[in-house]
């Protein structure tokens, strides 16, 4: 029997944005990937912001997103949990729940640069596979310098052009993917906001709308970002 493939695609959606669609559609279609899940970090009521909308905007902005997308899933268990998740942890649940499912860590080369700082980095390597996108102004290739030589024999640059199998999930773990991304950022899109600008091109209109409904990304930051939880 085929086993299930899942995509995990973790982010602070700030808002979610017609990049992340794209990006999470085209490695669904290619890995034929029966569901991406789309996970928005839990941020603590304290540090959310002007800048930052609280968990339950973000979160319905990504359902919004995802209406008519059978394959790419809202998923509410960081926010749920109402603690900033590791994705250690958040990758165990995803296992508990998905016993016998081939799982891949989902995310663009900016994030996956970034993977020694997360918690537990080596282990959620170890457990799990991962897809590394493009993403404009990053160069797929330096995703293999994000990795000491134990990790980099198990880098795979998958060509535009090659046909995935499953062969590959048991020989390598992480998948470079070229994509057709967009040059689209969630910073971008709240700046444009509070400029009064549209952000039209940027996000889905159902999106858009609920920016507008409930007033979000209106005034200038007034804490700092906080790190993702990884
Ligand atoms: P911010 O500008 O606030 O940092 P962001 O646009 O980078 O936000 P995140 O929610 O931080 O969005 O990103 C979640 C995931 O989506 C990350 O893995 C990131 O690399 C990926 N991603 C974001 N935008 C794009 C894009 N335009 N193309 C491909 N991947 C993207």
């Amino acid at each position: 029997m085929r086993k299930e493939r899942i995509g995990i695609f973790g982010g602070t959606f700030n808002p979610v944005h017609s990049g992340h669609v794209r990006a999470a559609a085209e490695v669904q279609k290619r890995f034929c990937l029966d569901r991406v899940l789309f996970i928005p970090s839990y941020i603590p009521p304290h540090k959310t912001t002007e800048e930052i909308a609280p968990a339950r905007d973000r979160m319905r902005m990504v359902e919004l997103a995802l209406r008519r997308r059978r394959r790419l899933v809202p998923s509410p268990i960081e926010v749920r949990a109402g603690v900033t998740s590791y994705s250690i942890l958040t990758l165990k649940k995803i296992k508990e729940l998905h016993p016998r499912a081939w799982i891949f860590f989902v995310l663009g080369v900016d994030a996956f640069l970034e993977i020694e700082t997360w918690r537990q980095w080596e282990r959620v390597l170890e457990q799990c596979l991962f897809i590394v996108m493009t993403r404009p102004g990053y160069r797929l290739g330096a995703a293999k310098k994000a990795l000491g030589k134990t990790f980099r024999k198990k880098i795979l640059d998958v060509r535009p052009s090659s046909r995935v199998r499953e062969s590959w999930f048991t020989a390598f773990r992480v998948f470079c993917v070229p994509i057709r991304a967009l040059d689209v950022s969630s910073t971008d899109i709240r700046r444009r906001v509070r400029r009064g600008e549209s952000v039209r091109e940027s996000v889905p209109p159902a999106v858009e709308r609920y920016i507008k409904d409930h007033r979000l990304y209106l005034k200038r930051r007034l804490g700092k970002q906080p790190a993702h939880g990884h």
